[in-house]
């Protein structure tokens, strides 16, 4: 039955993913299930999306709910889980003023146009300037892509955006190398994902927020992938003691409703976006809100930022006895439970080998296997995945 749906599939979908031959039918927490039954262990979340794990009950009924209540009303109006859903982001943040996207690079245009309109305010000009980072990714909008650090991505889709620049992650001096008069906004993932898992390093955030200060330059940090408890902490750069000025948030912020973010403080809410600036007919409708204010609920009730903290410390270690084992497993990358094993070879075959085995892996680059499972795994989990990692990488 799989086989002729993907064969249907590749006459009618758009080809612009090469896809793994599965059609999953069902998830049951850690544990996704194709058409034909077999059980796989999920680490991938379907891109750190289902931090919750599959079939939560309080979630799933929550969304039930509210579908049958009301889905969708207009921003024109106020409903009630959008703004419970604020407020719950809001406190877990320190940030002051949201507005709900629904998607990620929704969320980082949404930056972009802030970062912009603050720097309009203060002087008049349309020529302000961001800088981001290489080997970036933010979406795939025009926006997005403009200050996306990958030439791959967007060279048949040039012109981009203008008056973006790009630095080297962790390299302040290549950053302070691209500050002009024009700069408005440095913009960066605090945990590169599609990147292959590169960390910004805590004195290199510090010094880009000395500098962000001292120009009056808004830090955005894109917190899409790394943020909502993935790495040990509710947004990773919590863990630095150093705020952004702006943060996005989407994937698993709705948990496998299509929801994101921008968020800012007081100061930069109060000079930027205004009535008119900007909009979205679905963003935080009432089922989004809904999603999102639960999410946060299960999160606190069920503690899962101290499972993630806990199970990436466990994951941290049976990663770094691989890159001891195994001479094709040059080194391990990230926290929590955002990391990568970057291989001395491509690591497509292993990542095949791994799903006829029952486990779900994602690459981050040729060379780099990515793990993302749901933030609820326990230590079992993670030694089942690594027992049938082992297998594949000893017949690789
Ligand atoms: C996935 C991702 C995006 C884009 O989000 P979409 O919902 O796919 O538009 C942006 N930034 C980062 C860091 C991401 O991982």
């Amino acid at each position: 039955m799989m086989k002729e749906y993907i064969e249907e599939a590749e006459k009618a979908l758009l080809h612009t993913y090469n896809r793994y031959q599965v059609v999953f039918d069902k998830g049951e927490g850690v544990y996704l299930y194709d058409l034909d039954g077999k059980k796989y262990l999920d680490f991938v979340s379907g891109i750190a999306v289902f931090a919750l794990g599959y079939g939560n009950q309080k979630y799933n009924d929550a969304l039930k709910g509210q579908i049958d209540k009301l889905i969708h009303t207009s921003n024109y109006y106020y409903n009630v889980p959008a703004i419970e859903a604020a407020k719950k982001l809001l406190k877990a943040s320190g940030m002051d003023r949201v507005f709900f996207t629904n998607s990620g690079a929704e969320a980082v245009e949404g930056a972009i146009k802030t970062a912009r309109k603050y720097a309009y305010l203060k002087d008049g000009h349309t020529d302000h300037e961001i800088i981001a980072m290489e080997h970036s990714f933010h979406g795939r909008t025009m926006g997005a892509l403009s200050v996306t650090g990958n030439p791959k991505y967007r060279e048949a889709f040039e012109p981009m955006i203008g008056n973006i620049r790009f630095a080297a992650l962790n390299d302040i001096e290549s950053v302070k190398a691209q500050i002009t008069g024009k700069t408005c906004a440095i913009l960066m993932e605090t945990v590169q994902g599609e990147g292959g898992i590169i960390r910004a390093e805590e004195t290199f955030l510090k010094e880009v927020r000395a500098l962000c200060d001292e120009h009056d330059l808004l830090l955005i940090l894109d917190e899409i992938q790394c943020g909502m408890g993935r790495t040990g902490t509710m947004f990773a750069w919590q863990r630095y003691g150093v705020k952004p000025d702006v943060m996005t948030v989407a994937k698993a912020v709705g948990c496998g409703v299509p929801v994101g973010a921008f968020l800012m403080t007081e100061k930069v809410g109060a000079n930027s976006l205004a009535a008119g600036d900007h909009g979205t007919t679905y963003g935080g409708n009432p089922l989004a809100g809904k999603a999102i204010e639960t999410v946060l609920e299960i999160f606190e009730e069920e503690k899962i930022v101290a499972n993630a903290e806990k199970v990436g410390a466990y994951l941290t270690k049976r990663l770094d006895e691989l890159v001891s084992e195994y001479s094709c497993v040059l080194e391990r990358r990230g926290i929590g439970l955002m990391q990568g094993l970057v291989f001395d070879r491509p690591v497509a075959g292993i990542i095949e080998s791994a799903i006829a085995e029952g486990l779900v892996l994602i690459n981050a680059g040729a060379q780099i296997i990515r793990f993302l499972p749901p933030l609820i795994i326990t230590e079992e989990h993670v030694d089942d995945m690594i027992t049938i990692l082992k297998k594949c990488l000893e017949n690789a």
